[in-house]
C-alpha cells in the first residue's frame, strides 16, 4: 500500500483523543498505518491516505474513532466495485 494515496481532504475520519486509551489496536489493524501511539494516545499521521475501509472504528474498543464510507469518498467502495466489474468482465458467460 506504500506510495497509494486519495483525494486529499476527502477522508471522514476522525479522532477523539479524550476517549482514546492508547491500546493500539487502530496502529496495529490499519492496512496504510496511518496511526501512531505517542505518549499513551492514537495520533493520525496521515489522514489522506485513509480509504474509510472501517477496521480501525471496528476494532477501537472505546469509539475513539469514527469513519464513514457512506458520508466520505468512498475509495473502498469504488476500489472494491472495480474489481468486481473487471473480475465479471473476464468471466466466460455461462460460469456463474
Ligand atoms: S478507515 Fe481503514 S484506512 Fe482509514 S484509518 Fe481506519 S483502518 Fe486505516
Ligand atoms: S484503538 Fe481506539 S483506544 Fe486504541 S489506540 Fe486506537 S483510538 Fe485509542
Amino acid at each position: 500500500m506504500k506510495g497509494f494515496r486519495y483525494l486529499d481532504d476527502t477522508a471522514i475520519l476522525e479522532l477523539s483523543e479524550e476517549k482514546c486509551i492508547g491500546c493500539g489496536n487502530c496502529e496495529q489493524v490499519c492496512p496504510h498505518r496511518i496511526f501512531r501511539v505517542l505518549d499513551g494516545k492514537a495520533r493520525i499521521v496521515d489522514r489522506n491516505i485513509c480509504m474509510e475501509c472501517g477496521a480501525c472504528a471496528t476494532n477501537c474498543p472505546l469509539d475513539a474513532i469514527y469513519v464513514n464510507p457512506d458520508d466520505g469518498c468512498g475509495c473502498a467502495t469504488y476500489i472494491i466495485n472495480s474489481w468486481i466489474a473487471r473480475f465479471r468482465s473476464k468471466t466466460p458467460s455461462g460460469c456463474g
